[in-house]
């Protein structure tokens, strides 16, 4: 059962029954899902959360879904030690949650989906759609698959051809509109009006946005109770980096986590309207024409960047953004020195936590996480262009001395 009240609105507070709408119909603010916190209190404990199946359906009782499904084991992501990495940045205990190894399409957008396709079924939706810059449209192309439902899904020209392919694959409708990012979400607005579909980050947004809540719960879980001093969180939208620190909300209320994050925001520089409004000062968001290789964020006129700016700044966080120079070498130090290949958005938090630790805004002494949130094989073009080609020999050992003698390899010396 869900203990879920209603939704409410974040601006003026105007409070709605549970349904598939888009925002508050007087301020045209999005919406919060809220939560009898008592209830739930009452019903769970971190030990019930701890006994089920390591997947994000533990934390069910702060989900808005009637029933949870069987059977789907998305989230229950590592989140790992990263020394190595940590020496790199000057941190000394950071961590790394690795959404990159997310089932079934290898990010965090598996975790938004599984909420809301199963919110658009209970709903009574038999179609189902979304706008995407790449991630969403794999994993509602994949879950849609899953459950039977026909997808439309609608995405900008020009994205990653991996995450173009493992979309198809599923047999979903796709859709290139002319344009960015951001003609994609204005067509999906009107087509709410036309087409009575579930569209996940449309009618359905405040229902979808909450499965990215399991991230934050999981973190909490991981470290033993205790929050991080610090969060790194990419941001397209600004929707993921808003549900983690509700998250994290929600257990300090229900008192099963204790301490304060300064939630950090990162950007990719040709793409940063919410760093941008943070580094200013100024409240609104500035929209931008994204020009950057992180394609999964390149969202210029983000639906909740306003909110995020002010929660990173409210946190006693802040935001920086990363080149597509510093992003590809921030790819490459991650993958070097902790074995993990991440998307462009790991590029863009990585560097960027490199740089918020240079500029002494985070403490390198305290837990720091790193929300690593896609995986690097749908993003292979940002890395092949300026790696250098692999050597070629023939099957003789000869040719390998000559090969390890020429670049001084240290392994010849064990021969
Ligand atoms: C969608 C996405 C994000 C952030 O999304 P928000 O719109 O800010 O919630 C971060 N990383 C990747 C890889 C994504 O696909
Ligand atoms: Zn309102």
């Amino acid at each position: 059962m869900s203990f879920e009240t209603g939704l409410r609105c974040r601006d003026c507070g105007k409070q709605f029954r549970p349904q598939p709408i888009a925002a508050c119909d007087e301020c045209f603010a999005p919406l919060e899902i809220e939560y009898d916190l008592e209830a739930v209190g009452r019903a769970a404990s971190p030990a019930l959360w701890a006994s089920r199946p390591r997947d994000m359906w533990r934390y069910r009782e702060l989900l808005p879904l009637d029933a949870v499904p069987a059977n789907l084991p998305t989230g229950g992501t590592p989140l790992i030690p990263a020394p190595r990495l940590g020496r790199a940045l000057g941190a000394r205990r950071l961590f790394l949650k690795n959404d990159a190894v997310n089932f079934p399409t290898l990010s965090f957008k598996d975790r938004v989906v599984a909420v809301a396709l199963r919110k658009a079924q209970e709903f009574g939706f038999t179609t189902v759609a979304c706008s995407s810059t790449g991630n969403l449209a794999n994993a509602v192309a994949a879950q849609a698959a899953m459950l039977g439902l026909p997808a439309y899904i609608f995405v900008p020209t020009g994205l990653e051809p991996a995450k173009v392919a493992a979309t198809l694959i599923y047999g979903a409708h796709l859709i290139q509109i002319e344009g960015n990012y951001d003609h994609v979400n204005r067509l999906c607005a009107e087509i709410a009006q036309r087409f009575p579909w579930g569209i996940v980050n449309v009618n359905l947004r405040s229902y979808y946005a909450e499965g990215s809540k399991t991230v934050g719960f999981e973190i909490a879980e991981q470290l033993g109770g205790e929050l991080p001093a610090a969060l790194v969180c990419p941001m397209a939208g600004g929707s993921l980096i808003g549900k983690i620190a509700k998250a994290f909300r929600e257990l300090r209320q229900l008192g099963w986590a204790r301490g304060e994050t300064a939630i950090c925001g990162a950007q990719a520089t040709g793409c940063s309207p919410i760093s941008t409004a943070v580094k200013s000062g100024r409240g609104e968001i500035e929209p931008q024409r994204p020009q950057t290789i992180a394609r999964s964020l390149a969202i210029g006129n983000p639906a909740d960047g306003f909110y995020a700016a002010k929660l990173v700044r409210e946190s006693g966080g802040w935001a920086e953004d990363a080149s597509d120079g510093e992003i590809v070498a921030a790819m490459r130090l991650l993958a070097e020195t902790e074995g993990i290949f991440a998307e462009t958005a790991g590029g863009v938090t990585v560097a960027c936590a490199q740089k918020l630790l240079a500029q002494g805004r985070l403490d390198p002494d305290r837990p720091i996480v790193l929300v690593l949130t896609g995986n690097g094989l749908k993003t292979l073009d940002a890395v092949v262009a300026d790696q250098a080609a692999a050597p070629v020999i023939r099957p003789r050992l000869q040719d390998l001395e000559a090969l390890l003698a020429a670049h001084s390899e240290p392994a010849l010396a064990t021969a």
